[in-house]
């Protein structure tokens, strides 16, 4: 079978031929590959700033944002059929018997740093035709969702932040009502968290670099998000054109901006930074009014990476209720399809919103 892999000593991109799993273990289930969503990360780790490959190999198989139906299960799976349509969680726990979160199954929260993450960290990636994985690892996905399904991995970011909202929330005495919402880059994650909070029935105002009469910034619109374009709106003017913002959700990777925007937050607010920053170099910002306000209105600032099994079931949930609430942007996000033939041209120029892998079925 054909993969897609990295090897990064020759700092080369190939279609490698695999031996194409034949058995699975008892606890596990063999995923004929559909579809992998392509991002950021997969160009990071060509241009070898992020990402190694498995312990001993020379190349690494990418995808992380997969999509497929399951062929074969082992005698001890329960979860999960042959026919059923999956996504699979990214990261693996690491072997540390004191890493509680890891032995709690919570490996995005490990503290060790000895996990691994398919296609990106240490083990093989999902860019192939035939994946076999414990049941725990895969999430099923209504055949509604056949369409979409390659999304639940992107949106399980921001599901994570949706749970990790909920747990702060819980301080207040009182039920939050009508809140506000600025998103801070319109990628996917930015668009899917939009659509996240859209879905919640938060007012959203979405913050990037598109124009204001952009595709993206209609999409926005489409789906009852307000959009405001950074070429009309300079950061310091946001607090003074939106007013205060109850929610930060960021998703740019930039420091500056992310920093940049706390002064927007309204008292008691909470900001969640999701993305990496591409590191260009010193940024100021001025930290007194921000420290200021952090401890004077009970502000929170955290940072979420990667996701639990329970995200990505609360992804799919949520795609269900994108596909009854705003189906054409929903679908709008995924612009493009290319063969693994093509897949690695379509790595190296970056165009359109959400790239997809098909292999044929
Ligand atoms: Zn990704
Ligand atoms: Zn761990």
């Amino acid at each position: 079978m054909r993969a897609l892999a990295m090897f990064p000593s020759e700092r080369e991109l190939r279609i490698v031929e695999m031996r194409a799993p034949t058995t699975v273990g008892p606890t596990e289930v063999m995923v004929r590959i559909r579809e992998v969503g392509v991002c950021g990360t997969d160009r990071e780790i060509l241009e070898l700033k992020h990402g190694a490959p498995p312990q001993g190999s020379e190349r690494l198989v990418l995808g992380h944002e997969a999509f497929g139906e399951v062929v074969a299960i082992g005698p001890d799976v329960k979860s999960l059929h042959v026919g059923d349509l999956v996504a699979l969680t990214v990261r693996r726990p690491c072997n540390v018997p004191t890493c509680a979160a890891c032995r709690a199954g919570r490996q995005d929260f490990c503290t060790t740093g000895a996990f691994r993450e398919c296609g990106i960290l240490g083990a093989d990636g999902f860019m192939t035709e035939l994946v076999v994985e414990d049941e725990h690892y895969v999430v099923p996905v209504p055949k509604a969702l056949e369409e979409v399904g390659v999304l639940v991995e992107p949106l399980s970011v921001a599901s994570k932040a949706g749970e990790e909202l909920d747990a702060i929330l819980r301080r207040y005495p009182w039920e939050p009502t009508r809140m506000r919402a600025l998103v801070l880059g319109a990628g996917p994650i930015g668009l899917l968290a939009a659509m996240m909070l859209v879905a919640r029935e938060v007012d959203v105002v979405m913050y990037s670099l598109e124009p204001a009469d952009s595709e993206r910034a209609r999409m926005v619109e489409s789906f009852g998000g307000t959009y405001v374009s950074a070429r009309d709106v300079q950061l310091d003017e946001l607090p003074r054109r939106i007013g205060k913002t109850d929610l930060i959700f960021e998703a740019v990777g930039h420091s500056g901006v992310a920093f940049g925007s706390l002064a927007a937050l309204a008292p008691n607010g909470i900001c969640i930074f999701s993305g990496l920053p591409a590191g260009a170099g010193p940024t100021e910002v001025q930290l007194d009014g921000i420290m200021r306000n952090l401890v004077l209105q009970n502000q929170v600032v955290l940072g979420t990476v990667n996701a639990g099994r329970r995200a990505f079931a609360a992804a799919v949930r949520q795609l269900e209720q994108f596909e009854t609430l705003f189906p054409e942007p929903l679908n709008g996000l995924i612009t493009e399809r290319v063969t693994l033939e093509q897949a690695p041209e379509l790595l190296r120029h970056p165009r359109g919103i959400k790239q997809v892998v098909t292999f044929a079925t």
